[in-house]
């Protein structure tokens, strides 16, 4: 079985591009993962959304954990067999979504508990309990369990509530074993205090893991404040290994953000806003929903390559966007997909070549334009 290893092939600045090998095939970075949070990639089937560019889904274990179970997709041959997916896959470690969705948590130093937003059942999660779960998911890229505060808060919550992720990442790391062709990531926390992310870097690198990921961010900061952590986030962790930004983002937080020297990311917000009538495009952000679409027989865009562009017309796509058709949400998700990953393969080619600033303000002056003028 081959091992889980990362190769830096070429770097513009602080943007670097190269490739993750996985016994599950290769990853080609930087990458961008789809979410399919509850073993789905909603409104795509897997071939659909592989065919689109992606290397790499994400699963979310808070989610796999209430509704099927881990043991029962352990038993029914893991979630790559479950859900008929068979590259790579990433799953967070359940923690920051049991913080965001799960109701009456409690949490103290062995990890927290809570009750089910779906049923009111009562579950725990830990260290130890987050890696098994991921164990029996059969995850390629497992997280570390760690808690993540939202934002602003105070320096004092955000020290104490980073060195708990610190103790946790030590456990994490003690839990997972010994998994040749598996990642276990770190998660550097800190918040936007520069010298509690330098502290929670040299303790991840300390206890040491195949990837790094930097999380805390994306929740509520605004992209300014994003991006001046990230001017500095990114460095602090090992140069030869893959660094994710967990949870990003729209697609200039994306660019930014590879600018800055992220290798991976993933982000509800393509499939998700598929399904409200929302397209991502190289000229901004469309809303399927606004009437000026109504008798525009011209494609979304032209210069893509989607089905949805290919084979239908802004009209229909307003049309089935208003009649709620499920089509309407498969579609849209196909394209905001094909997009994302478009942009993950020009930012790859431009870093390779050497012109990633170029790259860059062509991306901005797109959008700038805006979207094509109304007929
Ligand atoms: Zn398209």
């Amino acid at each position: 079985m081959s091992r889980f290893s990362f190769i830096l092939q070429a770097t513009d600045g602080a943007a670097r591009t190269g490739r993750i090998d996985t016994p599950r095939g290769a990853i080609r970075t930087p990458a961008f993962m789809p979410v399919g949070t509850a073993a789905t990639v909603k409104a795509m089937l897997p071939e659909s959304v592989a065919s689109t560019g992606a290397d790499i889904l994400l699963g979310n274990t808070y989610h796999l954990m209430l509704r099927p179970g881990a043991e029962r997709v352990h038993a029914l041959g893991g979630l790559h067999r479950f859900m008929n997916w068979d590259k790579p896959i990433l799953t967070d470690s359940g923690g920051f979504q049991v913080m965001s969705l799960a109701d009456l948590r409690k949490l103290d130093e062995s990890g927290v508990t809570f009750r089910s937003h779906i049923d009111g059942s009562k579950h725990a999660l830990s260290p130890e309990r987050s890696m098994e779960i991921q164990r029996l998911l059969g995850s390629d890229i497992v997280m570390a369990f760690d808690e993540c505060p939202a934002l602003p808060a105070d320096r004092d919550r955000l020290a104490s509530s980073m060195h708990l992720s610190m103790r946790w990442a030590r456990r994490s790391r003690e839990a997972f074993g010994d998994r040749p062709g598996h990642a276990l990531f770190g998660i550097q926390q800190g918040g936007l205090e520069h010298d509690l992310r330098e502290e929670s870097a040299a303790a991840l690198r300390e206890i040491g893991f195949e990837g790094y990921a930097i999380g805390g961010l994306a929740v509520g900061e605004g992209q300014e404040a994003m991006f001046g952590c990230l001017d500095h986030a990114p460095a602090m962790l090992p140069e030869d290994k893959p660094r994710y930004l967990m949870g990003v983002g729209k697609p200039d937080d994306i660019v930014g953000a590879v600018a800055r020297g992220v290798d991976m990311m993933d982000c509800v917000l393509p499939s998700r806003s598929g399904r409200t009538g929302q397209a991502w495009t190289r000229r901004g952000q469309v809303n399927l929903r606004n009437a000026r679409h109504a008798d525009d027989p011209r494609p979304l865009d032209e210069a893509c390559g989607c089905p949805a562009c290919r084979g239908y017309s802004r009209a229909y796509l307003h049309h089935v966007t208003r009649s709620q058709e499920m089509i309407a949400g498969m579609l849209l998700t196909w394209h905001n997909l094909h997009y994302y990953q478009e942009l993950m393969q020009g930012m790859r080619d431009a870093i390779a070549e050497g012109r990633f600033s170029e790259f860059e303000a062509a991306f901005h002056a797109a959008r700038a334009e805006g979207d094509i003028e109304r007929l």
